[in-house]
């Protein structure tokens, strides 16, 4: 992995102050995915020899598992690993991570799964997995003295950043469809007085962003133009995961897609674990879920298809709502190489999951949990996953931001005056 940044990045319009020494860490430069062509870190995410996806490149010193063990109880445990500077933990923000791995026993028993463990990242501060991400794109925001900190969301990452910015005092824009849950336009608004609802669907809010990000100075739009920064912040993911089965990986993972970021960095994080010799190297499968509503990558898989059709996303799992996903190809090459898959369920299927988790292991998802969840259900059904595999199921958002997918579900078993005899014949138990 051991790089040389020979090029100059582009150079802006407005001379951005020099970088600080050491401002990204053991990060060297960012590398294209598709044709390798490296340029120098700065704000920049696509490659200008060929305008692919630019991914952040490392060269690694030798780092032990006692060194991580020795960090905080949060994602900077893994710095070494990050493109952040090496006095992160001094920057304010929000220390996301190391979120719970519960053994999920009365869920693995219910679906027939012998060794099963949901990694339950709803309880990160602003409750979804969103808050990883944002916290490395603004410690690369701070690096690149950015005025703005801003994003096109599906409703959580819009919450991670307007939190992230009120904490780290940098002013926040976060841009929303308009039709977005109430309960997660609350919480955008409640840290931003910035908070703009656009008429349109995610892919139209994103190439608004991407306007605005090319025509205004100092904005880091953390999903546009510090992309390749945001998008490590999900290999903490893996990582924990990894080290909190004792270092090693699982045989199988279940993992939401929206962009496709998050399931091809949590495979990236387990490849740079293998290579640092952090966990032994062994063959693991990778499985994408998505809502059929809104599914492009799991149709992609299912028809053999190299090539992404976008779509028009229809569907309750609104934070998994992008139908023009930019990693959908990458995710299909990872699952396919390590012998997963992707699937995808209907809204009422994500409706289920949602209530049959919370009732086998008392863990309120939103609609992205229940799709993941849901789809588990469907590889096991469909014969695609192995049973008697170690299997990690991601929950990635908490419950309470979508309580209208469900509320007409789930409510009082009767509503009875407040006396003895009136208990007992509404025969409850
Ligand atoms: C954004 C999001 C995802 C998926 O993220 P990508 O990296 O874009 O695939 C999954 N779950 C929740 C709750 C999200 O908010
Ligand atoms: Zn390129």
């Amino acid at each position: 992995m051991s790089t040389v940044v020979a090029e100059q990045a582009t150079p802006t319009p407005t001379n951005p102050p020099a970088l600080r020494e050491g401002a990204f860490g053991n990060a060297t430069g960012l590398a294209c995915r598709e044709c390798g062509h490296q340029i120098a870190l700065g704000p920049h995410y696509a490659c200008p020899e060929c305008f692919g996806p630019l991914e952040i490149a490392y060269d690694f010193p030798a780092i032990t598992r006692e060194q991580i063990e020795a960090g905080p109880a949060n994602i900077w445990r893994y710095k070494a690993l990050l493109p952040v500077p090496d006095d992160i933990e001094q920057s304010p923000n929000m220390e996301p991570g190391y979120t719970r791995l519960l053994r999920a026993n009365n869920l693995g028993r219910e679906l027939g799964i012998d060794n099963l463990w949901v990694k339950d990242d709803s309880t990160n501060p602003t409750n979804s997995f969103k808050d990883r991400v944002v916290a490395c794109a603004l410690s690369a925001a701070t690096e690149f003295h950015s005025k703005v900190f801003a994003c096109p969301s599906t409703g959580n990452l819009a919450n991670a950043v307007a939190a992230a910015g009120a904490r780290a005092g940098i002013k926040t824009v976060v841009f929303i469809p308009s039709n977005l849950e109430q309960a997660k336009q609350v919480n955008s608004a409640v840290y931003t007085d910035s908070l703009v609802a656009v008429n349109g669907n995610y892919d139209d809010v994103n190439r608004l962003a991407s306007e605005i990000a090319g025509e205004e100075d100092g904005w880091a739009f953390v999903n546009v133009n510090v992309r390749p920064y945001y998008a490590e912040g999900s290999k903490t993911l893996g990582y924990e995961i990894a080290e909190q089965l004792g270092w090693r990986l699982p045989d199988q993972i279940v993992i939401p897609v929206a962009s496709g970021s998050q399931l091809t960095k949590v495979h990236k994080a387990f490849q740079e674990l293998i290579k640092l010799g952090l966990v032994e190297d062994k063959p693991y499968k990778v499985y994408g879920a998505q809502a059929t509503g809104c599914s492009p990558v799991s149709a992609a898989f299912r028809d053999g298809h190299d090539v992404i059709r976008p779509v028009k996303p229809d569907t309750i799992a609104k934070s998994l709502a992008i139908g023009n996903p930019a990693d959908g190809i990458y995710v299909l090459d990872i699952c396919r190489e390590t012998g997963g898959a992707v699937a995808d369920i209907s809204d009422d299927e994500v409706r289920d999951a949602i209530v049959l988790l919370a009732r086998t292991e008392g863990i309120f998802t939103e609609t992205a949990g229940g799709t993941t969840v849901g789809v588990l259900k469907k590889l096991v059904e469909t014969g695609q996953l192995d049973t008697s595999l170690e299997t990690v199921v991601i929950n990635t958002g908490h419950g309470l931001k979508t309580l209208d997918a469900i509320s007409d579900r789930v409510g009082a078993v009767a509503t009875i005056s407040p006396s003895y005899d009136a208990f007992v014949a509404a025969n409850i138990v």
